[in-house]
């Protein structure tokens, strides 16, 4: 029990993500709600041309409709060699919404003739609290790597199977959650909201 935070995702992997950078930072008191706890509200669809506008979006909505503080990310990958796509259309890139393995298979189309020194790409992730009749926070985390020409790994989601990060051998689907976490654009976005999130205690 303690303070109620509304998480504005149906993602339990997400939801996952912040109680483990709560708990590994031991702030206790606050108590996560998900969007799948409460009853539905109609939820406005992405349009921001940013992945800020598009987390602080949800993050007001899912505060006016609950009266509760409420956090939300908006993510995707950076390509350099598609100058910066798929970006806010991540999760829709081939088309359809979170067809993971169909928007790999486009990527790895599009980037066949990319030679390897020019597979650069990011992972990046806007975190937003917004506190009813309060504060209004964004915070964002990158995580820089490559683009991978073959599938890799089975944890993770999105396009993790074919992202290897920096200073890594393995692709971001084959780290352990806590790996993930600890390098990740989300988990260093979220370590970003920490102060503002203490103070809700
Ligand atoms: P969102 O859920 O609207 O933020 O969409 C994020 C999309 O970006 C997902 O569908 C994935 O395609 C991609 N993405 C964001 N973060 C990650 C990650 O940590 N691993 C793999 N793909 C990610």
């Amino acid at each position: 029990m303690g303070t109620r935070i509304l998480v504005a995702s149906r993602n339990p992997k997400k939801l996952a993500e912040l109680r483990r950078v709560l708990d590994e930072n031991r702030i206790e008191g606050l108590e996560l709600v998900s969007l799948a706890d409460l009853p539905p509200f109609s939820e406005a669809p992405e349009t921001g041309a940013t992945f800020e506008e598009n987390a602080l979006a949800k993050a007001r909505d899912g505060a006016r409709e609950t009266g509760l503080p409420c956090v939300a990310d908006d993510s995707g990958l950076e390509v350099d060699a598609l100058r910066g796509m798929p970006g806010v259309l991540s999760a829709r890139w081939s088309g359809r919404h979170g067809a993971d393995d169909a928007n790999n298979e486009l990527l790895l189309a599009q980037l066949r003739d990319v030679p390897d020194e020019r597979r650069g790409a990011q992972f990046v992730s806007a975190c937003a609290l917004v506190v009813p009749g309060g504060a209004e926070t964004v915070v964002r985390g990158e995580w820089r790597g490559t683009i991978r020409r073959e599938p890799a790994g089975d944890r993770g989601f999105g396009y993790d199977p074919l992202f290897q990060p920096d200073g890594e051998t393995r692709t971001s689907a084959q780290l352990a959650p806590e790996e993930k976490d600890a390098q990740s654009h989300r988990g260093r976005a979220l370590r970003q909201l920490l102060p503002a999130l203490t103070e809700l205690v």
